[in-house]
């Protein structure tokens, strides 16, 4: 067993595993078997220590992560990974919350808001506070509230620090106004399952005490992406009682600085930096060599990341041969860039070079998969976007899992409202806001207040119509009384007898078939969820609790072979043989805000920001990069000309092989020195003229219209060429 943990690990990864007690920061870049490593010591502790896997908490940041994690623990120790709490933040507050929040005054049912639900009380409240909903977006205001509660502020004490500051303090009473509803509700959204955890443990010494025993061993992945409430979680458990009377923290965090992409949800980069001083007997280990990519890669990578000033210097390296050149192509607009793309990979399929699992898929905003969709299904390819349309935030299925809410929890009013009149009984707005006002007057929920339907003043003829909407939410519940009344069944019956399934079929539409096997897939899901919890009791509240949490990236099964289409922020931590990073232009990626912001810190913050992402996008993949960009493409009902990104001028051109760039083949593209060749002044990549039509290759996939066939202006770069850049990297010699 032992010689497997630690078998085939350089220096520095097996001094990380076989680390015991005491804080651990594992700092080091993109590939470096980061993950690994703390998949492996995990194992160590386990095996060698003689842990109890009980007492390990490892926190991943998706459950599809955390899976690969067990899976792999398994592996190598062969018992007990099924005892380790391997799960995400919010995962891990849900199992904690659902035990203990009723010392915050909550029910254990609580509901999970995601996005929708919240954009849909803050369209209310703004109603209700009279605000113009013009001029006051939701947007704006749950920004405003994520940002704070990402902080630990509450309502309150935003309220005292906005004083004097007439837009902050319209915000502080959205804030009270927005938590006195979700409390009303019995919900959380997504920020408090992880403040009201810190508070709970703040506010007693009990629960917090159970969790520090407990958790003896904690483990965090992707630690630089952490925000400030998230480590005061993590510091707080963090500090177990030792055995001589004092406490110890077995902390292990590992991360990278560079590959920090979510300050705008709040992801603290000072955690990194602090964490030696929060624990100043921190062991500090940094990985050096990099498993996963091509030495071109790897090249490209660290000369795009080296354009970053606030970065702390690492020297990443492979042992791996240089691998094929960077593909790079510029594509005449957007459909002829998911064209090349999806033949390409439809050929290498074809030619047995590759499966189609082996390929992803990259780009910056969830937008621009549809162009890809329609072209991978034009060439029969197989396909998943990750965390797009979630399946569950899929219509049906949210007028489902609201129907079931509101069968469980008829506090929840935004589920309630969203379907008293879907499908369609003739309940109008107007009695909806009669309702409502019932509801707010008499300070019950919106479901309470249709119960009491019959004392709802103006209401005249629509009494009748809620009447039966209730009646039918009332007879759910006296079916769910029976223990043998399974939720499997319950959610067949509320399809077939709220007319939902009625409504659908009669529209007789592929869209709404579509939809109905969704909500077969739910009924599966159901199904599949009782026979999990047979033993320890499968309730609907933990149904909708297990469904509330599911990233859709936890759908993403392995063994299947499709190709997947992701943004690059859900891309970090995986790895992929043939990386398509597309749409890079400026404008789009790096992104308008970076390129156009106005204030010019902001801009430059944002532009390090954007290039860290770039990082993260290069180092995923493993034997082959493809980067292309199209010359015009239509967004936001207009056709845009953007420059190619800084980004690719920022790769050394030796590393780049144009003009082609998409075949998983190395052979028939131009060269480089051809492509340089054709390059209107040699090399200056400039904003001069480009030449036209000399770069068609059809050989291997880009045909037609690869970069270089039009006219003035449209350059290959930004003019920012870096011939420094180009020298760091060979110095390095690796
Ligand atoms: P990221 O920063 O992208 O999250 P990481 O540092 O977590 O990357 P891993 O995903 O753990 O890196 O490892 C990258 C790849 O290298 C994986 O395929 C892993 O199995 C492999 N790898 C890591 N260490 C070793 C090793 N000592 N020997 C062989 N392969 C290794
Ligand atoms: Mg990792």
């Amino acid at each position: 067993m032992l010689e497997n943990i630690l078998e085939g690990l350089n220096p520095q990864q097996e001094e990380a595993v076989k680390h015991f007690k005491g804080p651990l920061l594992i700092l080091a870049g993109a590939g470096s078997g980061k993950t690994r490593v703390l998949t492996h010591r995990i194992a160590y502790l386990i095996d060698y220590y003689d842990v109890n896997p009980y007492h390990i908490l490892a926190l991943t940041f998706t459950n599809k992560a955390a899976g690969e994690m067990r899976e792999r623990v398994d592996q190598i120790v062969g018992y007990g990974s099924e005892n380790i709490w391997v799960s995400t933040f919010h995962s891990t507050c849900v199992r904690i919350l659902r035990r203990y929040i009723e010392v915050l005054g909550y029910k254990r049912s609580f509901t999970i808001y995601d996005a929708d639900d919240q954009r849909a009380l803050m369209r209310e409240i703004i109603k209700f506070l009279d605000l113009d909903p013009k001029k006051y977006k939701e947007r704006a205001f749950l920004n405003v509230i994520s940002n704070a509660k990402d902080e630990l502020i509450g309502p309150e004490e935003y309220a005292r620090r906005a004083q004097g500051d007439k837009m902050r303090e319209i915000y502080a009473r959205a804030y009270q106004e927005y938590e006195k509803r979700l409390r009303d509700a019995n919900a959380l959204d997504f920020d408090d399952l992880i403040c009201k955890t810190i508070q709970m443990f703040q506010e007693n010494q009990d629960i917090l005490s159970y969790y520090q025993n407990r958790f003896r061993y904690i483990m965090v992945d992707e630690y630089q992406d952490t925000n400030t409430a998230q480590f005061k979680l993590i510091s707080l458990m963090a500090s177990t009682p030792s055995e001589n009377g004092g406490v110890e923290h077995n902390l292990c965090v590992v991360g990278d600085d560079d590959q920090s992409i979510y300050k705008f949800r709040g992801a603290n980069i000072m955690n990194i930096l602090n964490f030696e001083q929060e624990y100043p007997d921190t062991r500090v280990i940094r990985l050096e060599e990099n498993y996963r990519s091509t030495q071109n890669i790897l090249d490209a990578a660290n000369a795009v990341i080296h354009n970053n000033t606030k970065r702390k210097e690492k020297a990443l390296w492979t042992r791996k041969d240089k691998g094929d050149s960077i593909y790079y192509s510029q594509f005449e607009n957007e459909y002829e860039e998911a064209e090349a793309v999806s033949s390409a990979i439809a050929r290498a399929v074809e030619n047995g070079e590759a499966s189609y699992k082996d390929f992803a898929v990259l780009y910056r905003t969830n937008a621009q998969s549809r162009v890809f969709e329609e072209k991978l299904i034009n060439y029969n390819i197989p396909y998943r976007i990750v965390g797009a349309v979630n399946f569950y935030q899929r219509k049906e299925i949210k007028d489902i899992l609201a129907y079931l809410r509101t069968i469980e929890n008829g506090m929840d009013d935004i589920s309630a409202k969203r379907i008293i009149n879907v499908p369609k009984r003739g309940i109008g707005l107007t009695t909806i806001d009669r309702v409502s006002n019932y509801a707010i007057i008499h300070g019950i929920s919106f479901y309470n207040a249709l119960r009491d339907y019959e004392y709802i003043e103006n209401i005249g003829r629509s009494a009748t119509k809620l009447g039966s909407f209730v009646g039918l939410i009332e007879s759910f519940r006296t079916s769910l009384e029976d223990p043998d009344y399974s939720i499997e069944q319950l959610v067949r019956d509320v399809v077939e007898q709220t007319g939902y399934e009625a409504m659908l079929s009669e529209d007789d539409t592929e869209e709404s078939q579509a939809r109905l096997e969704n909500i077969e897939e739910l009924i599966n899901k159901a199904a599949s969820y009782e026979e999990e919890h047979e033993e320890d009791g499968a309730t609907l509240g933990g149904f909708l609790e297990e469904v509330a949490l599911v990233a859709d990236i936890d759908n993403v099964d392995d063994s299947t072979d499709i190709v997947l289409l992701m943004t690059l922020h859900s891309a970090k931590g995986l790895e992929f043989p043939y990386v398509y990073l597309v749409g890079m232009e400026d404008g789009i990626f790096p992104g308008a805000m970076a390129v156009y912001g106005e204030d010019p810190e902001q801009a430059a913050e944002e532009m390090e920001e954007e290039r860290r992402l770039c990082y993260v996008g290069i180092t995923r993949a493993m034997k082959k990069l493809s980067l292309s960009c199209a010359r015009s493409r239509f967004r936001n009902g207009e056709h845009q000309y953007n420059r190619p990104s800084r980004f690719i001028s920022e790769i050394p051109r030796y590393l780049i092989h144009a003009g082609t760039g998409s075949s998983t083949a190395s052979s028939g593209g131009v060269s480089a020195a051809e492509f340089l060749k054709h390059q209107p002044g040699g090399i200056s990549f400039g904003t001069g003229q480009s030449n036209r039509g000399s770069f068609s290759n059809t050989s291997n996939g880009f045909s037609g219209s690869s970069y270089g066939n039009g006219s003035a202006g449209r350059s290959y770069g930004t003019g920012t060429w870096n011939p420094a850049a180009e020298q760091r990297v060979k110095q390095s010699g690796h």
